[in-house]
């Protein structure tokens, strides 16, 4: 998926992204929507992809799939600016930044780079996932397993035998 940049209209461009990524052991379909602009020689990117990805729970290591969203919001410079002072390198800061050289931007490489910077490195099945016990490996989802219960009691005991004594 290649742009033209000598051919991006004023208005920009519009595109609905029905793509799939491919890495080493990922085959992933992305969807969402980009806009293309033109401002003088920087190009902008904007929109939002969308990929439904397969995890794994940090936690309780159960499988699922979630859908991850990203914003896209990229500013790309022609890589001969960037040769010169860096006067552009502080207005965009609340920008991703890229670079771009001579008069063809893939899109694809940024549909992947957006999605790959967005993967969730600790992913969880849900924000109050128990995990599984340490000591017998049961899902603590399913309810307690009764380790933590003994511990406390024990504790409870050996505080009263302090007690005592
Ligand atoms: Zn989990
Ligand atoms: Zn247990």
């Amino acid at each position: 998926m290649k742009v033209l940049i000598s051919e991006i209209p004023v208005e920009g461009l519009d595109f609905d992204i029905k793509e799939t990524i491919k890495s080493d052991d990922l085959s992933l379909p992305v969807r969402g929507q980009l806009k293309i602009l033109k401002m003088g020689a920087e190009i902008i990117v904007r929109g939002k992809l969308m990929a439904d990805i397969d995890l794994q729970c940090s936690r309780c290591v159960k499988d699922f799939r979630s859908e991850v969203s990203v914003p896209v919001n990229v500013v790309y410079h022609p890589v001969e600016e960037f040769r010169g002072e860096e006067k552009h390198a502080l207005r965009v800061e609340e920008l991703d930044m890229g670079f771009y050289s001579g008069e063809i931007l893939d899109m694809f490489d940024l549909i992947k780079e957006q999605i790959m910077l967005n993967f969730p490195m600790k992913p969880l099945c849900n924000e109050l996932c128990k995990g599984i016990c340490l000591k017998c490996g049961a899902d603590l989802n399913a309810g307690d397993c009764g380790c933590n219960a003994i511990n406390r009691d024990s504790r409870f005991m050996e505080l009263k035998k302090l007690i005592k004594e």
